[in-house]
């Protein structure tokens, strides 16, 4: 009997002891350790900050939904991961040996490489739920008393899906308390164009998102970073083609969402060859560390380079779709090693997204991620924003009801092509 130990109650890590549970059977011990005691779906917080969402809609928890599928449940955090000893170290002093490691634990927020951003300075996060909740009291505090807002994602950043969405989501609630007139928008992204989402666009996401950006009157800062944050002032640096600054000013708000740069958690921070400079599980082709092959990552703690050069860093953006598609390479590829063969399973690192406005919405898909591709599709309607709500409630089913599908790839697809029909008919 072999133990799989898998690091994160996340979307990577829900799927991968579903998988492994599913393709292993009972013969082996696989154990979720996760330093929440609750599954929560991310692309939900948005609506959380809102209050179009209360966080017990979106969050399940784990304890008795791992017990009743045949999946050990730990809930503790990793301090340290010891790869050369096959083992774990746990916050509450305890260690666990493994066979096989999977290293799902997504992101840390590095709210501190900005002089006051994040929950704990001046600007508020939808990253997670607890914090989208704290982010509906700023947001009630504006709508009390209307002024600027400034929405966007730091220099760094590889996930900005969500900070447009979340423009979009607070524009159509202040249009529906109908006090959007009091309130002035901006969005600051590093990105050289809008629309350009780490994946330097899919399809036409530059003319989808500036016409989205012109037609709610939001003004917009691209090639743009945050230098430091006050109180109710944001200040921002707008940089040329080379990098060199162009202009800096100061950018007033009551309100201002911002998404973070993100590294890789402190347990696996500075471990030379298991991670990258910022934190990253090095990974090859097979989803496995090439120093200690098993040890594997799946999800947002996976190093992945960026497209291409850019006047500010830009990161590459890991979605679902690409994380379901990680898991199951993962598990394919522990499957062979615990009969002893060489790893066959690669993830198709496929980028697909169902981006909300509130009232409508932007999709695309990106086949593979990286340009120049096969597939490079964009398209927007109130259709995605009814098709992001059904996705929603599907993929909470498929957390409690233990089951394996690549919902990403299949379920979404065909979700996407039947509410585009209701739709237009
Ligand atoms: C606001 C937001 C909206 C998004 N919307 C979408 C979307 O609509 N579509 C899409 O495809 N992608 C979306 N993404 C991107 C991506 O799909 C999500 O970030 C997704 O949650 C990543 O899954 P993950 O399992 O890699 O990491 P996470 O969901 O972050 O899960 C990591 C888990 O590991 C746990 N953990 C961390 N450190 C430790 C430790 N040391 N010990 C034990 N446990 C630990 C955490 O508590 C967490 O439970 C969104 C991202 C954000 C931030």
């Amino acid at each position: 009997m072999k133990r799989m130990v898998v690091i994160g109650g996340g979307i990577g890590g829900i799927s991968a002891v579903y998988e492994l549970r599913d393709r292993l059977g009972k013969n082996h011990e696989i154990l979720l350790v996760s330093d929440s005691d609750q599954f929560e779906f991310t692309p939900s917080n948005p609506w959380v900050a809102v209050k179009w969402r209360k966080p017990e809609a979106i969050t399940i928890d784990l304890a008795p939904v791992m017990k009743k599928h045949g999946v050990a449940f730990k809930h503790d955090a990793v301090s340290r991961v010891v790869p050369e000893q096959n083992r774990v170290e746990l916050a509450s002093g305890e260690t666990l040996d493994y066979d096989y490691l999977v290293i799902a634990t997504g992101p840390r927020l590095a709210f501190n490489e900005i002089e006051g951003l994040g929950p704990e300075g001046h600007t508020v996060s939808v990253c997670k739920t607890a914090h989208a909740l704290e982010s509906s009291k700023d947001f009630e505090a504006l709508c009390a008393d209307p002024g600027p807002v400034v929405i966007g994602a730091a220099q760094g950043a590889s996930c900005y899906g969500p900070a447009y969405e979340y423009a979009f989501i607070l524009e159509t609630e202040l249009r529906k308390r109908k006090i959007r007139d009091r309130v002035p928008m901006t969005f600051v992204t590093p990105e050289p164009y809008i629309g350009h989402l780490g994946l330097d666009g899919v399809g036409d996401t530059k003319g989808l998102l500036e016409s989205e950006l012109r037609n709610r009157h939001v003004k917009w800062l691209t090639n743009t970073r945050i230098d430091r944050v006050e109180a109710g002032r944001m200040h921002v640096t707008t940089v040329n083609e080379d990098g060199s600054d162009k202009a800096s000013q100061a950018l007033e708000f009551k309100h201002s969402m911002i998404l973070p740069a993100f590294t890789g958690v402190d347990a696996v921070m500075g471990i030379d060859q298991l991670v990258n400079p910022r934190g990253f599980v090095i990974v090859d082709e097979f989803q496995r560390n090439p120093t200690w092959p098993n040890v594997y990552g799946v999800g947002v703690c996976v190093a992945i380079p960026p497209v291409g050069p850019t006047p500010l860093p830009v990161g590459v953006p890991k979605t679902g779709y690409m994380i379901e598609s990680m898991v199951t390479a993962t598990v394919e590829n522990i499957a062979l090693a615990v009969e002893g063969r060489e790893p066959a399973h690669r993830a198709t690192w496929n980028a697909f997204c169902l981006a909300d406005f509130g009232d409508r919405g932007v999709a695309f898909i990106a086949l593979p991620q990286i340009p120049p591709r096969n597939t490079n599709w964009a398209s927007s309607g109130k259709w995605v924003h009814l098709a992001k709500v059904a996705f929603e409630k599907y993929y909470l089913r498929k957390v409690r009801k233990g089951t394996t599908e690549p919902y990403y790839e299949k379920v979404a697809l065909k979700l996407m092509g039947a509410a585009k029909l209701r739709a237009e008919a």
